[in-house]
């Protein structure tokens, strides 16, 4: 069996200082470590060579001997052992060591607490769409979703057993709710921990299975969950609430509840960002002459004054009278889009009438009002 060498596997120098062979170990570590790399076989492979590396290097007697006769020096046969009890428990123990009190947080706890697994098996996530309205949207909103899924079950609280005595320690694992093997290996004995299959680490088995759920914890029902939205969401926007998804198996943890953001259409109005777009169609005498009209905003009707003269086309804002942006980035405007409306089919008198305006000069068609300039001039404040 060919081993790579110690100081190349931390990838430093032979004349490292501890203090570097212990940042090289925690790069390394923390990298490779079996919890963060579930779906790769070959990092737990790489974490313990990173961590039989420095259990030698670590020690001025071991690495003192290793550097003298190499990886021969650590066979317990040699030069009278000193190395025996390196196993994977004593690596994990050295975590909290290296790792202080922000490693348990990483991993969902590290160190020694690797052996305390919690019970069951977690609850899997879920994904739901939610259509909310302009209106929603521009205030913000609470729901109440109604959503199909796993939920703990009432009678056994979720522990699967009819009542709390009906229960005995799992005689494979000795209520351990793990299994430990233990391999002879050159570094000496190496300790392989895996969850109990007996028990699924839970550590004790069910005697008597609860008869609501079956000894599952958990069953198909449906849930009214309440969803807080922020005011400004758009579509793709998404809310995560943790602990909201499906049960977990006998008293697991639950998984989460995503809740996709959909824009439902509005009939009058369309979004544009943060803001609003109304369109406000005038009759050629009230374009003429000015009025005024009701509108409908996000927040109810209201009254805008049109001036006399209003050309298609005008743009007139009701400042903050769109949506509240999200994370109090701001609110939005409402704006209206003024037409004008052409009555087509006159009657014999309508068409007098107009024909005797069409000499007229003040209707003759002319540049000279706003019509013809820009979009941003056009745009006239009209409330607020
Ligand atoms: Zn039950
Ligand atoms: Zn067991």
């Amino acid at each position: 069996m060919s081993k790579r060498d110690y100081y190349d596997v931390l990838g430093i120098s032979k004349d490292a200082s501890q203090d570097e062979i212990k940042k090289a170990y925690r790069k390394r570590a923390m990298k490779f470590h079996p919890d963060r790399n579930s779906d790769d076989p070959k990092a737990e492979e790489k974490f313990k060579e990173a961590s039989e590396a420095y259990e030698v290097l670590r020690d001025e007697e071991k690495r003192r001997r290793y550097d003298q006769f190499g990886h021969q020096g650590m066979n317990g046969g040699f030069g009278g052992g000193g190395f025996e009890n390196v196993g994977f428990e004593d690596i994990f123990s050295r975590f909290g060591e290296i790792f202080g009190s922000d490693f348990g947080e990483m991993f969902g706890g590290g160190g020694r607490s690797r052996g305390r697994r919690s019970p069951g098996q977690p609850g899997s996530d879920m994904k739901l769409r939610m259509e909310l309205s302009l209106e929603e949207i521009a205030e913000g909103v609470e729901k109440k979703l109604k959503v199909k899924k796993q939920v703990t079950c009432d009678q056994c609280n979720g522990t699967g057993a009819e009542t709390e005595d009906d229960f005995q320690t799992c005689g494979t694992c000795n209520g351990m709710g793990e299994v430990r093997q233990v391999h002879k290996t050159m570094l000496g004995q190496m300790v392989n921990v895996q969850p109990c299959p007996e028990c699924q680490g839970d550590g004790r088995i069910i005697t008597k299975k609860c008869s609501k759920c079956n000894g599952e914890g958990r069953y198909k029902d449906e849930e009214t969950v309440k969803v807080r939205v922020p005011s400004g969401v758009s579509k793709g926007n998404y809310i995560t609430l943790r602990g909201k998804g499906n049960a977990g198996r006998r008293g697991g943890e639950a998984g989460s509840l995503i809740v996709l953001i959909e824009e439902k259409e509005h009939e009058e109005f369309e979004r544009e960002g943060n803001d609003i777009f109304y369109d406000l169609v005038l009759s050629v005498p009230d374009a003429i002459l000015g009025t005024e009209v009701e509108v409908p905003t996000l927040k109810g009707k209201a009254k805008v004054k049109i001036e006399e003269g209003t050309q298609p086309g005008k743009l007139l804002r009701m400042k903050g009278k769109g949506i509240n942006g999200l994370n109090n980035s701001g609110t939005g405007d409402q704006f209206i889009r003024v037409n004008v409306y052409m009555p087509k089919d006159l009657s014999g008198e309508e068409r007098k009438h107009i024909e005797a305006l069409r000499g007229n000069e003040n209707f003759a068609a002319t540049n000279k009002d706003d019509s013809g300039k820009g979009f941003f001039s056009k745009i006239k404040d009209v409330f607020g």
